[in-house]
């Protein structure tokens, strides 16, 4: 992208002409639609002494002079290292700033610029998403008209005569502690308006309109706890940390704990270590995660926390988002997008759960909050530190060849064991040839046990709904969504079938739309459909399902939890919801319906997140004095993924599962960009696919770099939504940085109107 606006101006008239070529200065200003720039503005005289980088503009733009509002990146003049790239002689000037101060902070223009380049996507558009649109719209706030004594000298108060009223209004305002509105002024005076626009009539009171953010709820505080006595363990996590803290450099720590080892209790006290510097700290973690304990968890123990969650309105984030940049926050807890929350002073970044899927974000900017995180804290020079029991293996790599810091919690807190956990081989139960039923003979023994010992019991299940597939028997027929190539599953509630991608709908099918056979089947299992059988098996329990589909309403999980920690609920099942973070002691008995759910996806992290899953969901029992135990039902217990979950043995999961990564190349022995190709009509998505992989390939040859480029071929979700999927995928050795090639080969192509592409650099999701 260059800052070449010449084709703007051919046929222009009057453009910007500087008298003096030695004195200008020029604006480079991006735009979040197209054309996204950058563009180069002349700065008026009259705007030179305020615009700075950061700054929102009106300008001029096209022939039409059509106004637009863009961001201004850098202020250029001609002594800046980029003034070669400006040519001053041809600019229009900016024609006016919206704001009185810089919209987003200066030091946040490199990071929006990084982003920009690493995930391919114009920097108007990245700064959208790291400015949140309550912030930019002011939301929340209101002009209000603030009323002060005058303090011109020249009035001699003693001398003025004054009505009673007036004499009252006049000492509010002078015992006030600031200005006030005239109607809190007429409460504190106990009188009407009247006298105090008379004062202002007389000049004796001064109005001055002000925006004031409106402050959306109180939150109450929280009964302040204190620190618990770490054990050896964290003591030395905690000290290794501790040092890149004092003395104020940037190290990225991986801490490699296992569920139940005190990860959060570190992160707790390196952040009071940071706070006890002056400085603020951000926490990131999963969306899911951003659960009322974890909440409350933090704000008992630091008083100045803001917890940036989904479900604030735009004028409440903006209200944060100010406290935030005020300096008044030293803890901010958030998901993905909190790694933008402007501290003015950050010392320290926490990442927990690093491996989590959704720290990715899948719509553009498709950035990763780990490597923007990691960014954010190099730049700053300050500590990152990355937490899981199933680190990612992008990151255990950079551990253990010492790009990162590893810091080992071996152990359960109180040395407490891990939970011992027991494989179902369902090819014995289906080798009996009396049918599988979802929940085994050996599982329901144990679930009868833990239950009638007075333990609660977890079932995971990761498929919401009843049955996931509607085949009929007579003709064979199964019911696909019409605009994606998805089986729709049936719900139960509400007796409808439902496509998971796209939420389309239809009535539950009574006959077989195709033969009008009558008996039409329902196979598949869902939560709702394991509920029944949980139900019919246990009905003395009081049971729970946890879903998207039960979980619709805010709040709903608080109240969920509470129910289960309570103890009123016995048995919680669900889908990964309920695998993460949750701490209850009285959990003796965990078990998955079905651990090979996700191992046969198409996608070469498949592995890797049945091992997460299951260690997590494993994780949640054991955590009190019980004790407790995990059953896995699985199809192949000798899969590795299974096999290293059961004995919680992370590293040697990770060994094996890098060894195939090795021979592949692909992450983290490699870099991957996939680029997706949409259109309704296939042949027309399969062309351009083909056509952009010789682009990029041709421009690959001469950029002399090398790439294993896949494709394209059939996305796995071959059709979403009405538009067929292709994709290819480029496979670059590590530190390649083929963004820069594949963006030159994509900006020369000209696509088809109907043809929608995606570059996805780093992709977590390959369907
Ligand atoms: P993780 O995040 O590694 O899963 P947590 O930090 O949630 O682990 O700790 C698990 C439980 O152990 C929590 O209830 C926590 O309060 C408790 N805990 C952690 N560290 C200590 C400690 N040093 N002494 C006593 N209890 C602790
Ligand atoms: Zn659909």
């Amino acid at each position: 992208m260059s800052g070449d606006q010449s084709s703007l101006f051919d046929l222009q008239p009057d453009p910007w002409e500087f008298d003096d070529q030695e004195d200008w200065t020029a604006a480079r200003v991006a735009f979040s639609e197209p054309p996204f720039g950058p563009f180069d503005y002349s700065i008026p005289p009259e705007l030179q002494p305020i615009l700075k980088p950061g700054f929102r503009v009106e300008v001029p733009l096209g022939r039409s002079n059509r106004s637009m509002t863009g961001y201004c990146l850098a202020v250029i003049g001609p002594s800046h290292p980029l003034a070669a790239t400006v040519n001053p002689r041809r600019l229009k000037p900016v024609t006016s700033l919206p704001d009185d101060k810089p919209l987003i902070d200066a030091s946040m223009l490199p990071l929006a610029n990084w982003i920009s380049s690493h995930y391919v996507c114009p920097v108007g558009s990245v700064i959208e998403t790291v400015v949140p649109a309550g912030v930019r719209n002011a939301a929340g706030q209101r002009e209000m008209t603030l009323l002060a004594l005058s303090d011109d000298p020249a009035t001699d108060w003693k001398k003025i005569r004054l009505s009673e009223l007036q004499r009252r209004v006049v000492d509010a305002l002078d015992i006030s502690a600031g200005a006030m509105t005239a109607s809190e002024l007429a409460e504190t005076a106990g009188c009407t308006v009247a006298p105090i626009n008379t004062l202002r009539k007389r000049g004796l009171i001064v109005a001055t309109t002000r925006r004031v953010q409106q402050r959306t709820h109180e939150i109450p505080a929280e009964k302040q706890e204190k620190d618990l006595s770490l054990n050896e363990d964290q003591s030395r996590a905690l000290d290794s940390i501790s040092a890149a803290i004092d003395a104020g450099r940037h190290e990225t720590f991986l801490m490699l704990g296992i569920t139940g080892s005190g990860k959060t209790e570190v992160y707790i006290r390196a952040i009071r270590q940071t706070v006890s510097h002056g400085r603020q700290a951000i926490v990131l973690v999963p969306e899911i995660s951003l659960t009322p304990q974890t909440r409350q968890r933090f704000r008992a123990r630091f008083e100045r926390v803001a917890v940036l969650h989904s479900h604030l309105t735009p004028a409440e984030r903006n209200w944060h988002w100010r406290e935030i940049a005020a300096g008044h926050i030293d803890v901010v807890i958030g998901a993905r997008s909190a790694v933008f929350a402007p501290l003015p002073r950050p010392g320290l970044i926490v990442l927990d759960e690093e491996h989590d899927g959704s720290f990715k974000q899948d719509k553009a900017p498709r950035y990763h909050a780990r490597d923007v995180a990691r960014w954010r804290a190099e730049q700053a020079g300050v500590p990152l530190v990355l937490g899981s029991a199933t680190p990612s293996l992008e990151s255990y790599r950079r551990a253990i060849t010492g790009e990162y810091k590893l810091l080992d919690l071996p152990r359960r807190v109180f040395d407490r064991p891990l939970p011992d956990v027991a494989t179902i081989d369902m090819r014995a139960d289906f080798a009996t040839g009396k049918g599988i039923h979802p929940i085994s003979q050996k599982l329901r023994q144990e679930t009868r046990l833990a239950l009638n010992q007075g333990g609660q019991v977890i079932l995971l299940l990761n498929r919401r709904g009843f049955a996931t597939r509607i085949q009929c028997p007579a003709c064979g027929e199964a019911i696909y969504c019409p605009d994606c190539a998805i089986p729709l599953t049936h719900h139960h509630d509400g007796k409808k079938a439902v496509c998971h991608y796209c939420d389309y709908q239809i009535a539950e099918p009574e006959q077989c739309p195709e033969c009008g056979f009558q008996a039409i089947r329902f196979s598949g299992l869902g939560t709702q459909k394991l509920e029944q059988y949980v139900r019919a098996l246990f009905p003395d329990d009081e049971c729970m399902r946890m879903d998207t589909d039960t979980m619709k309403k805010p709040g709903s999980h608080e109240a969920a939890f509470t129910k289960f920690r309570k103890g009123e609920t016995r048995i919680l099942l669900g889908t990964q919801m309920i695998a993460k973070g949750l701490d209850f002691p009285n959990v003796t008995l965990v078990g998955v319906i079905n651990a090979d759910s996700a191992l046969h996806l198409a996608d070469f992290r498949a592995a890797e997140r049945t091992f997460s899953l299951v260690t997590q969901v494993a994780g949640r029992t054991g955590r009190g004095e019980k004790g407790g135990r995990v059953l896995v039902q699985t199809f192949c217990p000798e899969h590795p993924a299974i096999d290293f979950a059961t004995r919680h043995d992370f590293r040697a999961f990770a060994d094996s599962e890098l060894r195939i990564r090795e021979r592949t190349g692909f992450p983290p022995f490699g870099e991957l960009i996939r680029i997706v190709v949409r259109c309704e009509v296939p042949e027309k998505a399969l062309e351009t696919a083909r056509t952009i992989a010789d682009a990029v390939r041709k421009q690959l040859d001469q950029d002399k770099v090398e790439c294993k480029i896949l494709g394209p071929a059939p996305a796995p979700l071959t059709k979403l939504r009405g538009k067929y999927r292709f994709h290819v995928l480029l496979v670059a050795p590590l530190g390649a940085s083929i963004q820069q090639t594949v963006d030159r080969a994509a900006s020369e192509f000209k696509f088809p109107e109907d043809v929608q592409w995606i570059i996805d650099v780093d992709p977590m999701d390959l369907m």
